[in-house]
This record gives C-alpha cells, structure tokens and sequence, in this order.
C-alpha cells in the first residue's frame, strides 16, 4: 500500500430492514481487525436505493451495536472529518465523478425506457446491455451530440453507464480467497447513476466513498464477491487503482441443517433468532425475535459469531472480547461456509452466565418471580441462583424432540425453581421419585427426622449437616431422598442441608409435616 499507513476499514449497511445476524458478524471482523491494527472503523449508511429505505432500520442498527459492544470511530451518529457519512447526503459529491467518468469518454449517457429494455429481453436470450449491445441502443455512443443535449433538456430520464472495455482479465486480489480472475466480457455496462432521483446506485457511491474516507480494506461478507471485478475496474477508472482497499470476503453462514444460507425462516422453524435485537416491522407488524430480548448476553453473541468462519487454532473456545482483538486473523478465515450452530450458541450464552456474579442474574430472575406473583429479595433469588445455575434442564425443542442442556438463559432456572418460594401442597402419586422413595417406614422416619431438625440452633447448612450426619451414621437411617420428596416434591433441588437452611426452620418443618400428613402410600 503506498500513501495510506493507518488501517481504515468501514461497515456500510444498508438500512432496508433489521441488521441480519450474519452483518453483525462482518461488522464485528471489521472492529477486531481494526482494533488488533490500531486502525479506524467506519459506520456509513449506504441508502441510495430509496425505495427499500425502512424507518428505524439506521436506529436499529446503532443500537445493536451499542448492545454487543462493538464501538464505531466515526459515522452516522459519531461523528468525523469523512463525513456526511450518510450516503443520501452526499449527492453532490457523487454527481462529480461521474461526471468526470461522463467527460473521459469512461461512461456514457443511456436513455433507453424499461420498456424498450424489457422488449430488448425478450427479443435476445441473456441480453446483456454491454460492448456487443450497446451500439444498438438509445444513449450517448448512438445518438447525435444534439439529440441527447435536447433529450435532456426536454426532461427525459436517463441513466449513466459505465463503460467497459470487453475481453480483459480483471483480477481481484483476495485476503481469504487468493487470486480470482474474471473476464471484462462477463461484466455488464453497470448503470451508475439515475437521473430519475439523482442518486447513484451503489456501485459508484461505494467506490467513491471507500476513496475518500481513505478505506484500505473492504471486508464485507461473500454475497459481494461478484461485485468485486467491477469495482476494480472502477478503481481502475478514477485513476485509483494505487489505493484501492484490499479485498476480504467472508464466508456464507449456512442453515444448521440442510444446504444453502441461514434465513430467518431456519431460526423461525428451529426456534432461535437471526436478528439481534427484536425488529416490530414497521408495515407488517410483524415481531422477529431478538438475541436481546430471549437472554443472550452480548459477550456470548460476539463469542459465537467470532468463531463462525475463523478459527483461532488451540483448544479455548471462550474469548474475551480483547482475546478475540489479539487472535484475530483475517487471512484464516475459511472459505467454505460457515454451519450456523446455535445449540452452540446456547452453549456460550451459559458459559457467560455461570462467569457473572448471581446478583447480576436477579433483576431478569426477579421479573420472573413477579410475574409468577412470587415476592422475593435480591439476596434470597442470588442464593437460588448459587444453588442452581450448574444444574440441567430438560426441554422440547421445536420440533418435538426432548433434549437436555446446561441452563443457558435466565428463564431456564424458574421451573427448576418453583419449590424454593412455593411449598408443594399435593405429591403426584405416579411420580417415580416420590414412588421410589417414600416408603411404610417413611413417615415414621421423617417424624425423627423433623424431631432432630427441630432442636438444631444453628439452621446453617453446616449447622445442620453437624447435627444430621450422625444422627444418619447412628440409625443407619439415609433419609436425603424422602426428605426431598417432603421440601421439593419431587426429586429436583439442590443439597438438602443447603436447601433447608434456604427455607428456614419454621418452613422446613411445615414442609415435612405436611409430606407426612399427606403423603399417602399403598
Ligand atoms: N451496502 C452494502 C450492504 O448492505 C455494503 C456492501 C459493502 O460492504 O461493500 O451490505
């Protein structure tokens, strides 16, 4: 690279929808590469096509980002000497080169209706509007100097063309991919500019703009690579070509299962998000959901989506954000796709879980409680939480299936939970655990059991257990698996000891006398 040292590298959405799980993972290659290079990132907003603008969509994007974590140098709503940074406000900016394109004989003016080009579809199989077309239809290489000087003034819609020179190899020099070389002939007269709106289209606008906010690598995700040709040739055009970005394009994230990229319908089907903040569409009312809002943590969402395509090497799948930024490696991103796994994801979200403190989990926790009509205090749903967070659920996937897995969310520790706060009043009868463990002596046992908790001073867990364990040694009585029938229920919990001093003296006892009153064997 010659005059520009300091890596600049920009994410350049364009605001048609909510941000795709998979543009998180190219703005978040982009930030770590950046970080790692000391460099800048860039947030510009590409909304040259007016008609697929959504409202919200920019505000979305921005809060997302501010969620994962994932910090912009400059841009839209960050401000910075490249700007305006929104693409709809550089017009001006844009008219200038292609004019100069216009004016080097590099672009031509074409006024050719949609209906001239749809019948011109039809007539020629793969029509292409290129060298072996373009002297066969309406625009500034066909027509006399003054009929297009009077077209225009008379107010006809016109479009600009870029005009390329056929039978060349164009290559493009990829940090992932290598070399990928491209014949001219293949590439069509890209249209760069419509008078209709006076709006370039994306193309030019993206060109122009990586040169002048002085971008030196466009990593963006595989779906690109296409255009990668032309815009060499663009480069190449504007006299640019010494400064051109190198080029990184991303693998494609696939479907969990089956072939072909990750859509939302996969994670409508499968049960989780592609988005990361839930997006209400602002037509359909539609409701997507959210990483955010179904109690993925941030640190994890960036976790996950920084191994889906590049692998550090060595065994440590957890990594800070400042470990990814050490690691990162453009030039080992894979090409192949990348299999989006989300049991995995669930996987990091609980390994981010167990490393925060349990009073960081009791404000969602609480929410749950609340709703449940369950009152409670931080420090009692902390000590829940302690007893509970390294134990498994068990669940019905979407498709039906039973599975297991470590509690991964928040919301997975209420119907483990309930016991703690709601003394269970009936015992299922055709509960194997209950079955099992509640026996013609159980009752009698119990009664010793609660006569000795009865006298126990210190009702510690340790209190408890100095008390009890030699009581059990002495009568040779193993009273855990009925005792837990009697506090829980059923065969769920924690450490007895623990859960009984969680529940106090006075409960624990009201507990059991109530299993033992009740709990009807035959
Ligand atoms: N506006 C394009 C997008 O929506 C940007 C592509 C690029 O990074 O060049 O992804």
């Amino acid at each position: 690279m010659t005059a520009k040292s300091k890596v600049r590298v920009r994410f350049a959405p364009s605001p048609t929808g909510p941000l795709h799980i998979g543009g998180v993972r190219t703005a978040l290659y982009n930030y770590l590469f950046a970080r790692q290079a000391g460099g800048e990132l860039i947030f510009r907003i590409e909304d040259t096509d007016s008609t697929r603008f959504v409202p919200g969509a920019e505000e979305y994007i921005i809060e997302s980002f501010k969620w994962l974590g994932i910090e912009f140098d400059e841009g839209v709503s960050f401000g910075g000497n490249h700007g305006p940074y929104r693409q709809s406000e550089r017009r001006e900016i844009y008219k200038q080169y292609v004019d100069r394109l216009l004016s080097q004989g590099k672009a031509y003016i074409a006024f050719d209706t949609p209906e001239e080009l749809e019948a011109k579809r039809k007539e020629t199989d793969n029509f292409q509007y290129d060298a072996s077309t373009r002297t066969q239809m309406r625009n500034s290489l066909t027509l006399p100097a003054d009929e297009v000087e009077r077209l225009m003034a008379g107010g006809h819609q016109y479009v600009i063309r870029f005009k390329i020179e056929p039978g060349r190899d164009v290559e493009v020099d990829d940090i992932i991919r290598g070399r990928v070389s491209i014949n001219s002939s293949v590439i069509d007269d890209k249209v760069l500019y419509k008078s209709a709106d006076g709006l370039p289209t994306y193309h030019l606008a993206n060109i122009v703009d990586d040169h002048l906010m002085e971008v030196t690598h466009v990593i963006r995700g595989e779906e690109w690579l296409p255009s990668a040709p032309l815009h060499v040739l663009l480069y190449e055009a504007f006299g640019w070509i010494d400064t051109m970005p190198r080029f990184a394009h991303l693998p494609l994230l696939l479907k969990p299962v089956g072939n072909g990229k990750l859509s939302k319908r996969d994670g409508d089907k499968l049960g989780f998000p592609v988005f990361p903040l839930e997006w209400h569409d602002p037509t359909t009312g539609e409701v997507s959901q959210g990483y955010r809002e179904q109690g993925y943590l941030p640190q994890a969402v960036v976790n996950f989506l920084a191994l889906l395509g590049w692998n550090p090497g060595g065994e440590q799948e957890v990594l800070s954000m400042d470990e990814l930024i050490h690691l990162f490696d453009l030039s080992k991103c894979s090409k192949a796709g990348a299999r989006f796994d989300y049991i995995k994801a669930q996987w990091f979200n609980h390994q981010y879980l167990l490393q925060l403190p349990a009073k960081e989990w009791t404000p969602e926790f609480d929410k749950i409680l609340k709703a449940e009509g369950i009152d409670s205090t931080p420090e009692r749903e902390a000590q829940v939480v302690e007893m509970m967070k390294q134990k498994v659920i068990e669940y019905t996937d979407k498709e039906g299936n039973r599975r297991k897995r470590n509690i991964s969310f928040v919301t997975d520790l209420w119907p483990l939970c309930r016991f703690f706060f709601v003394a269970p009043d009936t015992y299922d009868p055709t509960d194997k655990f209950v079955r099992k463990n509640w026996k013609a002596e159980t009752a009698d046992e119990m009664q010793q059991l609660s006569a000795l908790l009865h006298t126990v001073t210190d009702f510690t867990a340790e209190g408890i257990k100095a008390v009890v364990e030699p009581w059990t040694e002495q009568t040779g009585i193993r009273p855990w698996n009925a005792w837990r029938v009697a506090l829980v229920g059923t065969g769920q919990g924690p450490d007895m000891y623990e859960l009984s001093a969680f529940l106090g003296k006075e409960e624990t006892l009201q507990r059991m006398t109530h299993a033992i009153n009740t709990i009807d064997i035959n």
